[in-house]
């Protein structure tokens, strides 16, 4: 689907614009100090793109784009993790999540199958393939939240329609919240609000916002925290990485989301922040699955655009690293645990990109994003991740 490219640029503008509206609104609501201790002093300013080099880590510089955003959240960070994979835990940090059914048999497309039947594989299956997540309820009948809807009721509505039909999404919500940060709220329009439809397809960035707002209220400046689900959080050290402005050689004229996120001030953020969009933008499919009845069959939106897109940058940040930096590419590999979220953060992308194969409504450029992600030359950098984890059975072909 071609027919409306601008939205991918605007989506991506949107969200910083949305984001600095909220700074404002937010540092407009603070109590006077507040702001400064809950942010290390002089810590976002110099995340400008001058200063990203003397900072210890990139965590500091999201600063610039979420966490001056979020001053409220950062100042409930100090319960860092409900599920706490914790710091120092075996790469097979996933734990009590494996119990559960992958119960969408779609989800079995693609080169995730082979592995599927042989259990008891000598070699330990990858956590990319062996992502599971309860995704049962998609097909709940809301039917009667449909009939009774109105638009005073909008936040409860949301909040009843994601818990019926993804209550991942319903989750990270409620927690953004509870630390201070309505993010619901601030990422809802009114024209969102105006109809049932138009507020389940806004579901998709709220959640996605949502969850930015979480990693950060819990893992502050400090820790590279990821919520994936309740039961499964990454809680990880930030590493000495490049910025991703250093990518953006790579990238495609058509990539409408490279000057948004691998230029200007997010361009000099780090591997960590990737990492995060990424997390987001995997949640924020999942949730237009879960709501993909209420879309325009005819209409062309970024979903599935947005999910590719980091999965190429993540490919194309590796490669970059092992061929030019190899010291930054050895502090990412060498470390199971960031190896374990990579790899786990594939699998729930592929898990999200498998629920939505023939969705063509939900993708723009979807299907050349996609070609190129899966090229050899590329794939071949998960593959080096997956060897070097010690499992090998989903290797690329
Ligand atoms: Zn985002």
């Amino acid at each position: 689907m071609t027919g409306n490219r601008p939205s991918l640029g605007a989506r991506a503008t949107d969200e910083l614009g949305k984001a600095r509206a909220l700074v404002r609104s937010m540092r407009n609501s603070l109590p006077s100090g507040q702001a400064a201790q809950s942010l290390p002093s002089g810590r976002a300013a110099q995340s400008l793109p001058s200063g990203h080099q003397s900072l210890p880590s990139g965590r500091a510089a999201k600063a610039l784009w979420l966490v001056p955003t979020l001053v409220l959240v950062a100042c409930g960070r100090g319960n860092p993790s409900a599920a706490g994979s914790g710091a120092d835990g075996p790469p097979a940090s996933q734990g009590e999540g494996e119990g559960e059914d992958r119960s969408e048999g779609e989800g079995e497309g693609e080169d995730r199958g082979e592995g599927e039947g042989e259990g008891d594989d000598v070699e330990p299956r990858c956590p990319d393939a062996s992502y599971v997540e309860d995704l049962s309820a998609a097909d709940a009948d809301v039917d009667a939240l449909e009939r009774s809807y109105a638009p005073s009721a909008w936040d409860s509505t949301a909040l009843a329609l994601l818990q019926a039909r993804y209550p991942v999404g319903r989750y990270i919500i409620d927690e953004t919240r509870s630390g201070g940060f309505d993010c619901l709220e601030d990422f809802t329009s009114a024209e969102d609000r105006a109809d049932f439809s138009a507020l389940a397809r806004s579901l998709s960035t709220s959640v996605h916002e949502c969850g930015h707002g979480l990693d950060f209220e819990r893992g502050g400046f400090d820790r590279a925290l990821y919520v994936l689900r309740a039961d499964l959080v990454f809680d990880l050290p930030v590493l000495d990485t490049f910025p991703l402005r250093e990518i953006h050689q790579y990238t495609n004229d058509d990539d409408f989301y490279a000057d948004t996120y691998l230029a200007g001030a997010i361009g000099d953020q780090f591997f960590d922040s990737l990492m995060e969009e990424f997390t987001q933008y995997v949640n924020s499919l999942m949730v237009a699955a879960a709501m993909n009845d209420q879309y325009d069959r005819d209409g062309g939106v970024s979903e599935r655009d947005g999910i590719l897109t980091f999965m190429l940058y993540l490919e194309v940040y590796l490669q970059h690293a092992r061929v030019h930096d190899g010291a930054t590419y050895e502090r990412i590999l060498s470390n199971a645990e960031w190896r374990e979220f990579l790899l786990t953060v594939w699998g729930r992308a592929e898990l999200a990109l498998s629920r939505t194969a023939g969705m063509e409504f939900l993708g723009i450029n979807d299907d050349d994003i996609e070609s190129r992600m899966r090229s050899p030359d590329l794939t071949g950098e998960i593959d080096r991740v997956r060897e070097r984890h010690g499992c090998a059975d989903l290797l690329s072909p």
